[in-house]
């Protein structure tokens, strides 16, 4: 047995004592179903707790059964997803719940291998599934885990790179616990999340691993895990329009593929134009504007790329090219606008307000 499994198996029983006192209160451990674990994990990737939990409990009253979320109205489900981002979660959760009731007839899968092949579904979704709601013992490793184990073992492998993460996954699956395997992986998220953290910020004094930890010994947890430097986010550039027609403003509908897949946006082009140039992709568009009510920037942050937006807020006539609606306010609020354009959405309710 290697170092590194033999370090990890000295966690398991400090780790289970630590996690059935400081267990965080969460809904989807109230109720348990490979359903609801299934979304909140989901829910819970690149997004804090915090901000899951109001959307969660929106989510499953809205669809209590896979079979309510296959059937759902696209719209009304990115309605109800709307400022969490990542808008293919969404989409994909209705797909796979599709083949769940079809395939399955509503039953979730319990292999590996069936849960895997869901759209949406990566391996550490389908290990907590595969653990917390049918107590399988399939290690669920992400971020936090991998930072808590390398700080554990003490092991200087860069943790972004695939084949690392593999052995680190072999690893906890051979050191978690038999007898509670959900428990044990629910333990470690939330020993890395409250406890591990990180930016070299560790509780280490309340940890159940303090006495026997590799980084804490060492004195070296601000240095772990390795991770190997990442890309610079590629930065694209865009012009938005906010075009305002009495009191309705214009959007469209992004393309059904890509980011952002099938939400409504305001009108955009690629690049930085000034007042001028944006007049004149206005007049390609058929529109003539009336009056500049105000030029402001915004920015937002995507996985890998980072949207720069010059945006341009005024008064226009014309209806615009093919495909585009033009919106009042109860017709906006039931659209989904990623939060990617937030700062637009609020300006055009302050320039609403204004002429109250
Ligand atoms: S002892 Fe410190 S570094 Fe080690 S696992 Fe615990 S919190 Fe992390």
């Amino acid at each position: 047995m290697s170092n590194e499994i033999q370090q990890l198996k000295r966690l398991s029983a400090p780790l289970l004592a630590w996690y059935d006192e400081n267990r965080r209160v969460l809904p989807w451990r109230e109720e348990v179903s490979a359903y609801r674990t299934w979304v909140s994990e989901i829910m819970l990737q690149q997004t804090r707790v915090s901000a899951v939990l109001p959307y969660f409990a929106r989510f499953m009253a809205a669809f209590p059964t896979v079979e309510a979320l296959a059937e759902a109205d696209t719209e009304r489900l990115m309605k109800l997803w709307e400022g969490l981002g990542y808008y293919s979660r969404a989409r994909n959760l209705q797909k796979a719940a599709q083949i769940v009731a079809q395939r399955y007839s509503g039953r979730f899968p319990e292999t590996y291998e069936e849960i895997i092949a869901l759209p949406g579904i990566g391996d550490y979704t389908a290990g907590a599934i595969l653990s917390i709601a049918f107590g399988k013992r399939v290690p669920a490793v992400d971020g936090n885990v991998l930072r808590v184990a390398a700080r554990i073992t003490g092991s200087r492998l860069d943790v972004l790179d695939a084949k690392n993460k593999k052995l680190f996954r072999s690893w906890m699956g051979s050191a978690m616990s038999a007898e509670r395997p959900g428990e044990y992986n629910q333990a470690l998220m939330d020993l890395g999340a409250t406890v591990c953290l990180p930016s070299g910020k560790p509780l280490c004094r309340i940890c159940p691993a303090w006495d026997f930890c590799a980084a804490h010994r060492e004195g070296c947890q601000e240095e772990l895990p390795v991770r190997a430097k990442k890309k610079e986010k590629r930065r694209e550039h865009l012009t938005v329009f906010v075009l305002l027609r009495e009191d309705e403003v214009a959007l469209r509908k992004r393309p059904n593929t890509g980011l952002l897949a099938g939400l409504w946006e305001y009108p955009h082009v690629p690049g930085t134009l000034n007042e001028e140039d944006a007049a004149a992709r206005l007049s390609d568009w058929g529109m003539t504007p009336l009056q500049w009510e105000k030029r402001l920037e915004s920015h937002h942050e995507f996985t890998h790329i980072r949207w720069e937006m010059t945006g341009y807020v005024l008064r226009v006539r014309g209806e615009g090219p093919d495909g585009w609606l033009w919106t009042d306010e109860k017709a906006r609020r039931r659209l989904a606008i990623p939060s990617a354009f937030a700062r637009f959405t609020q300006e055009i309710e302050n320039t609403y307000e204004e002429r109250e």
